[in-house]
């Protein structure tokens, strides 16, 4: 029956009945006992349309907690508390070991090897700080089990072999490992992924933060490993640290979806948890102790030759150590807090620091056991670190004594609620990234949960004290909180030199007192890992799916098509997407002249920021903030897969909204479209400098992405224009040579104003616009075609800002993948039949919609911003031939 049900809900997942999964887990009893655990609460949170269980194992004292949910794309993720106390990285290093092979898997790599023998939709590993997380999701149930076997054995039981370590973790070997007269080296694979780590100065400077904030226990160590201490880590501790780390006693288990409970529990409990006994665990983190005073510290990096300014490369922030997060309201609190001081244009860090123009971006900031609060700027001058100090202090006084616009406040709320109810594509995963660092430190992960109970207790505590948050500001950031750090960090040239000098002399120390047998076990060992990697893996003893496995028939999604303003397609499609809206609309750039094609990613990034009709920048971000969860848009290539010269060439404009909103959002978009402000130079400059300054931070972690455009840019036509839009020529346009990019953009302007000198003047006077952005805002230029599919992958929950969400586990593989994945979802090409259609359809205006069905009735208003942008489509030939 249990199968019975599940392929039901897999076919209407969306319709609520009386099986659904949500329901069925209401049965459960506290004190019911199911294969080996007992159940401790049975909670529902309708907001989120979940059930939450809890539960623990009555033998090993394991955790665990299932979120029912009647959603196909169940997740597991096995969750264990690793706080090193010191810099070898032997978290890290276990993490990659671990996946060297396993008992029942002695394989490789099995994430890899699994991919083509399962549905899954997600697999990965990530340690964070203070610990490594396991998660997979797939919508199939025999899939579910296989890939739980393949992690419960990885976890659990892996082969962690010698060889596995030296490949792993570190070795000394030969640099040609077949001739033992060259010389030795330190190789390895996280050896060498952290010496690329610690490139990245955003990355290093959050780490010195982290370190001197939280000095008294694991926080103060480097848990990825520093390259100059990964050295020390022997093979035996990391065996030691499996087994006091990787113990049932120690983990967290969570698993998501609409997949019946007790078959986890059953498999879990047999394949892994019977074979353990319960141990003490010494991994809990204590409270840091207060400071009485302040403290102030200065560090060096290496020069960062993408830098804007090269002469502005320092770094500065004060940090403020808060309150304990599993307290979830205070930290509910802390976090809105947070958003109300930095986010936005409208924030008054933002506009004290960003726009003053001292740096170019806020300072990274950290997430642990105790919230830490940090603001700063990177990309100032060295003499400007007091200026930046005093403005701090101002702002942390002025906001006590003025406290902050109720508007801005409800406009946070409004996007708590939206990101509640944003259904990202993979929410399982969303979740238990959301719960992971409160449940690490023994909070309660169904209270984090609960967001609407601390929405309405948080009104609560405003309306009878107006002065809440004012109140708390005082609270953490002054005389009351002397745990304060104020952190600089600058280049120096001699930077790398050191670096190099040090693990020289690393190098020479381990190597000076070696016998001669041990060098000749070196030769022998690098020759037998060699061998070893060159050895093609049998994977048989890997699970795999069978056909019959699979559901024949895939899931058909209904959509509608209709036309507005006569010429306008629209389509609808109906999905459950709790009360939220999504648009997407492609417009392509046929028409655009080549010479302006290289401002299309500027362009993009700069449409939703402006201001447009009566808002100016600051009214239009508060107006997006308080009425939608984002407007955005992006340049597109898309490649026609069955001819290789054929592409399509566009910008994609993306945006969600509440139910309630949609025609707020749809005149925001009629407003950007036909009346955008681009009179305020001075803020377009801090645009294009946060955009300098994110992009050139973004490069390390990226590096294969922008390869693997630029690669791809001799191969096709429509290689060569996303190398364009979105390859490393785009920063090097933006990061390396501003002035040549002001010039560019001197040019677009002199359009209209030929005389630079009065540039400013005359385009106030004139109140022209850039001919570029009227270029495509003009409706005889701006055809033409609109698709659409789910919305922007920001916002869900958990995933908060960017900011919040880059802290959230170090796996910076993972991240690039994560990234690499939802770009791939956004550039998903036009269906078959939509792209036939739109051949037929000789001038092709697509506009189409996704959201409820409620969209529909409101057609005329999508009407309206149809017909003002693009009533009059000129034919013309829609797709581009290649030139050669
Ligand atoms: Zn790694």
């Amino acid at each position: 029956t249990q199968h019975y049900i599940r392929v039901y809900i897999h076919q209407r997942s969306w319709r609520w009945n009386s099986r659904s999964a949500t329901e069925r887990a209401l049965q459960y009893k506290v004190g019911e006992k199911i294969h080996g655990f007992t159940i401790n609460q049975v909670t529902a949170v309708p907001d989120l349309f979940l059930t939450a269980i809890k539960l623990s194992h009555d033998s090993t004292g394991a955790k665990y907690l299932h979120v029912a949910r009647d959603d196909p794309n169940n997740l597991f993720s096995v969750q264990l508390r690793t706080t090193p106390l010191d810099s070898t990285g032997v978290p890290h290093i276990l993490e990659h070991v671990v996946l060297c092979g396993s008992e029942k898997y002695p394989c490789r790599d099995p994430f890899f090897k699994m991919l083509n023998r399962s549905l899954s939709t997600f697999m990965n590993a990530f340690t964070a700080s203070d610990y490594t997380m396991y998660p997979f999701s797939t919508q199939n149930s025999k899939d579910f089990q296989n890939l739980l076997s393949v992690y419960l054995d990885a976890v659990f039981f892996p082969c962690l072999r010698e060889l596995d370590f030296c490949q792993e973790g570190w070795r000394l070997e030969h640099e040609n490992p077949h001739d033992p007269s060259s010389p030795l080296v330190f190789k390895g694979v996280v050896f060498n992924e952290m010496k690329g780590a610690f490139t990245d100065n955003e990355k290093l400077y959050a780490q010195h933060v982290q370190n001197k904030i939280l000095p008294d226990h694991t926080y103060s160590v480097v848990s990825g490993g520093d390259p100059m201490h990964i050295p020390e880590l022997t093979w035996e501790e990391l065996k030691h640290f499996h087994a006091t780390h990787y113990h049932p006693s120690n983990a967290r288990f969570f698993t998501y979806g609409d997949l019946p409970l007790e078959q986890h529990l059953k498999q879990i409990q047999e394949e892994a948890l019977c074979k353990f006994n319960r141990i003490e665990t010494d991994t809990a983190v204590p409270i840091q102790q207060r400071w009485s005073k302040p403290r102030e510290c200065h560090v060096t990096c290496g020069p960062d030759s993408m830098a804007p300014d090269p002469t502005k490369q320092t770094m500065f922030s004060v940090s403020f150590l808060l309150g304990d997060i599993t307290d979830s309201f205070e930290g509910f609190t802390l976090s809105l807090l947070s958003s109300l001081l930095v986010s936005g244009p409208n924030s008054p860090f933002y506009k004290a620091l960003i726009e003053f123009q001292i740096g170019t971006d806020f300072a990274p900031v950290v997430g642990t056991r105790e919230a830490c609060f940090s603001v700063g700027l990177q990309g100032i001058a060295e003499q400007d670190i007091q200026t930046v100090k005093q403005i701090i202090v101002k702002i942390i006084d002025e906001t006590i004594k003025n406290g902050f616009e109720e508007e801005r406040i409800e406009a946070l709320l409004h996007k708590i609620e939206i990101q509640q109810k944003h259904q990202s594509t993979n929410f399982g995963l969303a979740l238990a990234s959301f719960i992971s660092t409160t449940w690490n430190h023994d909070g309660d992960p169904v209270e984090v949960l609960q967001i609407n109970e601390k929405v309405t207790w948080f009104r609560k505590c405003l309306k009878e004290n107006p002065h809440f948050l004012q109140e708390k500001v005082k609270q953490y950031f002054k005389v009351r909180n002397q745990h304060q750090l104020a952190l600089s960090m600058s280049p120096d040239e001699a930077y790398f030199a050191n670096q190099a000098k040090i693990e020289k002399e690393k190098l020479q120390q381990k190597t000076s007192s070696l016998s001669e047998e041990e060098k000749l076990n070196i030769v022998k060992k690098g020759l037998e890992l060699m061998t070893a990697q060159r050895t093609l893996e049998d994977v048989s003893c890997l699970p795999a799916l069978k056909v019959s496995d699979i559901q024949p028939m895939f899931t058909f999604t209904p959509v509608e098509m209709e036309y507005v303003a006569g010429e306008v397609p629209v389509q609808y499609c109906a999905q459950p997407t709790n009360g939220v809206v999504y648009f997407r609309a492609f417009t392509n750039l046929n028409t655009l002249p080549e010479d302006l094609k290289l401002y299309v990613p500027l362009f993009c990034n700069v449409i939703t920021r402006m201001g447009c009709g009566v808002l100016d920048y600051r009214q239009q971000a508060q107006r997006i903030e308080l009425k939608t969860g984002g407007m955005s848009a992006s340049p597109q290539v898309l490649q026609d897969n069955t001819n290789l010269d054929m592409y399509e060439q566009g910008v994609m404009f993306t945006s969600l909204c509440l139910d309630r909103n949609l025609s707020d959002m749809m005149q925001l978009w009629a407003d950007i479209f036909n009346n955008p402000r681009f009179d305020d130079e001075e803020y377009l400059r801090v645009l294009v400098t946060m955009a300098a300054q994110e992009l050139s931070n973004g490069i390390p972690d990226s590096g294969h992405l922008y390869a693997s455009v630029q690669a791809s840019k001799t191969l096709t036509p429509a290689g060569n224009l996303a190398e364009m839009f979105d390859g490393i020529n785009k920063y090097l346009w933006n990061v390396g040579c501003m002035e040549l990019w002001f010039g560019y953009f001197s040019r677009m302007i002199s359009h209209l104003a030929p005389d630079p000198q009065n540039l400013q003047t005359r385009r106030r006077e004139n109140n022209n616009k850039i001919p570029f952005i009227e270029r495509l805002s003009r409706r005889e230029d701006v055809p033409r075609r609109y698709t659409v599919g789910s919305g922007p992958e920001q916002g869900g929950i958990g995933q908060g800002e960017g900011r919040e969400g880059r802290e959230q586990g170090r796996g910076r593989e993972s991240r690039g993948e994560l990234k690499a994945r939802s770009k791939r979802k956004v550039l998903r090409p036009a269906l078959k039949e939509e792209r036939e259609e739109a051949r037929q359809r000789h001038w092709g205006i697509e506009f189409q919609s996704l959201g409820a069905e409620r969209l529909k009735a409101r057609s005329p208003m999508v009407g309206r911003l149809g017909r003002g942008m693009w009533s009059r489509p000129e034919p013309e030939e829609r797709r581009v031939r290649a030139g050669r």
